[in-house]
């Protein structure tokens, strides 16, 4: 379990908050941000090298292990100065291949765990990549943090989080560590216990928290954070399950299948929330007398799709034969809410004639 401040802002601040982290007995390590990627310059970029010496004491003082964010060669040598445990690398970091490699580079030798936190825009290649750099460089004690992704629609979560892809990529790395990042995904305190248990529930290892000993006047993320009183009844509230049985004896097979159970589920509340929408879509186009058929949009959706294919290494036939059953199954609840509401025969006098029905 790791928390701590989403940045370092005072060493009163990291130290109060890390005494009280350390009494509810809930972490064993302690994060703080010191160079902060922020979206727009002008706010607070963090405090830099200046907070080093403060986590050096969080570490004396409480035995708490320390971890900081780091993003270039200069942030990894002056954390190994100060005697930092673990770091990890940011989602605004891990998708530039220059900067991971970098970082690679400034490791290369050195036995320290480094966390990898997803990249911002849902690209398993990316992740994959960030981990394979850092391998490259002998590195062996890695492990991923999933945050969510930026995603352009509007969603209850800061950070979409599109669990198919931690799920994608331990089947990728079977041996690797899941850390789940809910204050980051949620964006909001009051959600981040329904996602924490969520992360569990699939089987992660651990969860990083940003825990702040007053989060409303915090300098960065303050919606996010919980205090450490928070903090210690939302582990206390969470089901753990059983632990895993060690990496050598895991039943490979079933582990597989569990993957694949939790993607299916995924998939289903997907299709669900699909034909949801293809329902109003019929809804309003009935309301505008708009004809269902509208082959343009039909082709449009399986044309960007079967582009979308060979990256996937999705078989073009296995597309066209999975999204014609998506369409047609679109194409009947659009109807199906006609059944119920539409006013008559003569409501969409373009009315169709079976062919390149609209799906949504
Ligand atoms: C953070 O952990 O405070 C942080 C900046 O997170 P992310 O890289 O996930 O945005
Ligand atoms: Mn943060």
């Amino acid at each position: 379990m790791i928390a701590g401040p989403c940045s370092a802002e005072s060493e009163q601040q990291v130290l109060d908050t890390a005494h009280r982290i350390a009494a509810t007995g809930k972490a064993q390590v302690f994060r703080a941000g010191i160079w902060k990627p922020r979206t727009r310059p002008g706010t607070f970029e963090g405090i830099g090298e200046a907070g080093l010496p403060w986590l050096a004491r969080v570490k004396k003082e409480t035995g708490l292990l320390t971890m900081v964010e780091v993003a270039t060669a200069g942030h990894v040598e002056a954390a190994l100065k100060s005697g930092m445990d673990m770091l990890w690398i940011g989602a605004r970091t891990t998708p530039n291949p220059f900067s991971v490699q970098g970082i690679a580079d400034a490791l290369r030798g050195v036995d320290v765990p480094v966390f990898v936190k997803n990249p911002i825009n849902p690209d398993l290649q990316l992740w994959i990549g960030a981990l394979e750099r850092l391998q490259r460089s002998g590195l062996r004690r890695l492990a991923a943090i999933h945050r969510g992704f930026s995603w352009f629609d509007h969603t209850p979560y800061r950070n979409s989080p599109m669990w198919e892809f931690p799920i994608r990529l331990k089947a990728a790395f079977p041996d690797l560590e899941l850390i789940g990042d809910p204050s980051h995904i949620g964006g909001d305190r009051t959600l981040l216990p329904g996602i924490a248990q969520h992360a569990l529930d699939l089987g992660f290892s651990g969860l990083m928290i940003e825990v702040h000993v007053d989060p409303d006047f915090a300098r960065s993320d303050a919606d996010q954070q919980l205090t450490p009183q928070a903090f210690e009844e939302m582990i206390r509230g969470l089901t753990f399950r059983q632990a895993q049985p060690t990496v050598g004896m895991r039943d490979r097979l079933a582990e597989l299948r569990g993957l694949i159970d939790r993607i299916d589920e995924e998939i289903a509340h997907k299709m669900a929330a699909r034909m949801e929408l293809a329902a109003r879509i019929g809804d309003h186009k009935r309301a505008h007398q708009v004809a269902i058929m509208q082959p343009a949009r039909w082709e449009w959706i399986m044309t960007r799709l079967l582009h979308m294919a060979p990256d996937l290494d999705l078989s073009e036939g296995f597309v066209r034969e999975f999204m014609d059953a998506v369409l047609r199954e679109s194409i009947r609840r659009q109807t199906m809410e006609g059944a119920v509401t539409a006013p008559g025969p003569t409501a969409g006098s373009q009315a169709t004639d079976g062919e390149g029905l609209d799906q949504g």
